[in-house]
C-alpha cells in the first residue's frame, strides 16, 4: 500500500496517516483546492472517516456518498436515502442556467419592493448583491474565509465551462463594476417610466441624486485605497456567507461536466 494514501479532502494534501491527522486537526484552516467541491462539513466528515479502517476502505473504493452519510462520530446514519433526497432537492437548478462570472447576474426576478428599496438606501451595492445571491443560478463565486487571498469563479469561455481561481481583488472589482451597471439600469428604468406620474419631479430628482451617489461610490472605491479595502471586506463577507450554496452549484456543475465527457467518448470524439 502506498504510504501516502491519506489526504485532506479540502486542500488535497497527501501524506501518511500521522501527517494528515496533524494537518486536519491543526487550528489554521487550509486553502480549498480548486478541485474540491465538498462543503466544509463534508470535508470534515471525509477527513475524519479515513482514519477509521472500515470507512477508509470505502473511501478507497470511491463510495463517497456512503461516507458522507456517516456523521463525525462515525455512526452510520440510517437515512442515507433521506439525505440523498435533501441534497437532490436543494439542487433544483438546471446547471446550464448557472451564470458565468463574466456575464451580468440575472436581476429579472427582483421584486417591486426590493427595487423600491434600492432607490432609497445608501447601501445599494451590498443590498443588491445580497438579493442577487438569493437566486441560486447567480451564485457563481466561492470565497473560503476572511483570510483567503483568492476565490473561485464559474466561467464560460465560448462553450467551455470551468471554475477558475482569481484574486479577491479581481472578484470584488468585477463585482462592483457589474453591480454599478445593474444599479444604473434600475435607476434609468425608473426615471424613464416614472416621469409622467411624478408631477413636480421631486421623486425623479431624488432618484437622480441616488444615481449620482452610486457613481460617486464606485469612483471612490476605484480611487481611494482605504475605501477600497473596507468595501473588499464587506463584499467578501457576503460571498463567504453564501459559500455553501455556491459549493453545491460547483458540485452539480462538475458532475455535469464529467457526464459531458462520457457522452463525447461514446460518440468517439
Ligand atoms: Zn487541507
Amino acid at each position: 500500500m502506498n504510504i501516502k494514501n491519506y489526504k485532506c479532502y479540502k486542500c488535497f494534501y497527501e501524506s501518511r496517516i500521522s501527517n494528515v491527522k496533524a494537518h486536519v486537526n491543526r487550528k489554521n484552516k487550509c486553502k480549498r483546492s480548486i478541485d474540491c467541491n465538498y462543503t466544509d462539513q463534508e470535508c470534515d466528515i471525509l477527513n475524519q472517516a479515513q482514519f477509521d479502517k472500515d470507512n477508509y476502505k470505502k473511501i478507497q473504493n470511491g463510495n463517497l456518498v456512503e461516507i458522507i452519510n456517516i456523521d463525525t462520530q462515525n455512526q452510520i446514519i440510517n437515512n442515507i436515502q433521506n439525505q440523498n433526497n435533501i441534497t437532490n432537492n436543494h439542487i433544483t437548478i438546471n446547471i446550464d442556467k448557472l451564470i458565468s462570472f463574466n456575464d451580468d447576474w440575472d436581476i429579472d426576478n427582483l421584486k417591486e419592493s426590493q427595487k423600491n428599496n434600492l432607490l432609497v438606501t445608501n447601501l445599494m451595492y451590498t443590498q443588491l448583491l445580497k438579493i442577487i445571491l438569493e437566486t441560486e443560478f447567480n451564485n457563481n463565486v466561492i470565497i473560503e474565509n476572511k483570510e483567503s487571498t483568492h476565490g473561485l469563479i464559474f466561467k464560460k469561455v465560448n462553450n467551455h465551462k470551468q471554475y477558475e481561481e482569481i484574486s479577491i481583488d479581481e472578484i470584488i472589482n468585477e463585482s462592483m463594476i457589474k453591480l454599478h451597471k445593474q444599479l444604473s439600469t434600475i435607476y434609468d428604468n425608473f426615471l424613464s417610466t416614472n416621469e409622467k406620474y411624478d408631477s413636480d419631479n421631486s421623486f425623479s430628482d431624488h432618484v437622480l441624486k441616488q444615481k449620482n451617489l452610486t457613481n460617486q461610490k464606485l469612483t471612490d472605491f476605484l480611487n481611494n485605497k482605504k475605501i477600497k479595502n473596507t468595501v473588499i471586506d464587506i463584499v467578501k463577507k457576503i460571498y463567504i456567507d453564501n459559500k455553501e450554496d455556491a459549493i453545491l452549484n460547483q458540485k452539480q456543475a462538475l458532475s455535469n461536466l464529467k457526464n459531458h465527457t462520457v457522452i463525447n467518448l461514446k460518440n468517439g470524439y
